[in-house]
């Protein structure tokens, strides 16, 4: 069967309607342009592609890639790998060879993950009570959002707890 090929698929996404299945984003949308990575996934019942962004693939996934299709001959085994750029083959073999995706990748995607959580903690209470939120009141919750994300990171993160606060305080 043609569609499912390897199982796997990398490609640019051609759209934004894929939501990415790894947790280091917080589950954020896959924007069309960028790299995704795709399981095929076939349950039986209905088949269809699990994605990622290259960024949240995880060591685990990138050793099963290397199992089932080996990692010197990537270029004829993963679907979709040639028709991307050059630098992105590159970063994707080594990505299997080394056993995990490059750091500036990885960063990428946390990035993501933490902008939600952000948007998570300010925008769930006034959510709750009235989904349709005007863009008025969602950009003063912001300014919330600013000192509610850094209580909750405040362990990690002292200076920029304080920084916020005061920051808040003068306003
Ligand atoms: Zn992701």
């Amino acid at each position: 069967m043609e569609q499912g090929g390897s199982g796997y698929r990398v490609e640019i996404a051609s759209n934004s309607r894929s939501k990415c299945k790894g947790s280091l984003c917080g589950r954020a949308k896959i924007p069309a342009g960028v790299i995704r990575f795709g399981t095929f996934v076939d349950s039986g019942r209905f088949q269809s592609w699990a994605w990622k962004h290259w960024g949240c693939v995880t060591p685990r996934m990138l050793k099963n890639i290397k199992n089932r299709l080996g990692e010197d001959d990537l270029k004829n085994t993963m679907d979709g790998i040639t028709a991307l750029p050059d630098e992105w083959i590159d970063k994707i073999i080594r990505a299997v060879q080394e056993g995990h995706v490059a750091a500036e990748d990885e960063r990428e995607s946390r990035k993501l993950g933490n902008e939600a959580k952000g948007n998570i903690s300010s925008s769930k209470k006034p959510n709750e009570k009235n989904p349709m939120v005007p863009p008025k009141i969602a950009r003063k919750t912001k300014r919330h959002h600013i000192t509610t994300k850094s209580v909750l990171s405040d362990s990690d993160d002292e200076a920029e707890y304080t920084n916020s606060s005061e920051e808040y305080d003068s306003d």
